[in-house]
């Protein structure tokens, strides 16, 4: 049984404005919870789009909530310490105002989302405590074949796919990054989604599944394969991250 989640990363006003309407119409003609991972306040000039979101980036956000699209709020402003990461290494007191700040941006855009995601995937258990202090119930990120419970929080896990392969087990998170998707790739996902609409869930869905009946997989799999996170640099794509 496989289960793929889509997540999109790296949303803010200097998005790629046309793969990101592009791909939001794939979503919407599928009726595809995609989660979109935005990222409060900008500043990092390296994933901002020559053809950028800007004025259109409010009414954006608009249509993603009229189509029920899901929220994550990635980091706060997607600029790295001397560890090379918006949070690791940083003091609990640090990373909880960073979280909190990203936090009150997005509620000032009426975003209230429960879901997080640390640029370049890059966190340590400090993080994981001011995200349960600042209310989040989701850290996407981790490397497993299933969402399991970490330290007081669900962790779906984002194995990162820069390329969309079919995966007989598991739940599978494909994340896309709009500023490197070609029209060669908006291809290949359209036909992935055709392919294998029956199979793809959204987040919130995992979610409810795993407080109702987890989806932790009891056993020696549990144990193999439930790979908290600080893997910073041990898986590699060729996307920005
Ligand atoms: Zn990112």
């Amino acid at each position: 049984m496989v289960k793929y989640l889509f997540r999109i990363d790296d949303i803010c006003s200097g998005t790629n404005a046309k793969i990101a309407i592009k791909l939001l119409r794939v979503f919407e003609k599928f009726k595809i919870k995609a989660t979109w991972a935005i990222i409060p306040a900008n500043k990092d000039l390296s994933i901002i789009s020559k053809n950028p979101l800007g004025h259109k980036y409010s009414p954006f956000l608009s249509r993603l909530k009229k189509n029920n699209q899901v929220f994550c709020q990635h980091g706060y402003t997607h600029k790295f310490n001397e560890k090379d990461s918006e949070f690791k290494g940083d003091s609990l007191q640090t990373q909880y105002k960073k979280i909190m700040a990203g936090r009150k941006l997005l509620l000032k855009k009426e975003i209230n989302t429960k879901v997080f995601s640390a640029p370049r995937h890059s966190y340590d258990n400090l993080t994981i405590k001011a995200l349960i202090k600042a209310g989040f119930k989701i850290n996407y990120d981790g490397v497993g074949f299933f969402p399991y419970f970490y330290n007081g929080i669900i962790q779906v896990p984002c194995n990162l796919w820069p390329n969309l392969m079919s995966f007989p087990y598991g739940v599978q998170t494909i994340c896309i990054h709009p500023n490197n998707l070609t029209e060669n790739k908006l291809k290949k996902l359209r036909k992935f989604i055709m392919e294998n609409r029956a199979k793809i869930e959204s987040v919130e869905k995992v979610e409810k599944l795993i407080n109702k009946s987890p989806l932790q997989i009891p056993g020696i799999f549990a144990a193999i394969f439930k790979i908290p996170n600080l893997y910073s640099g041990f898986i590699k794509s060729d996307q920005n991250d």
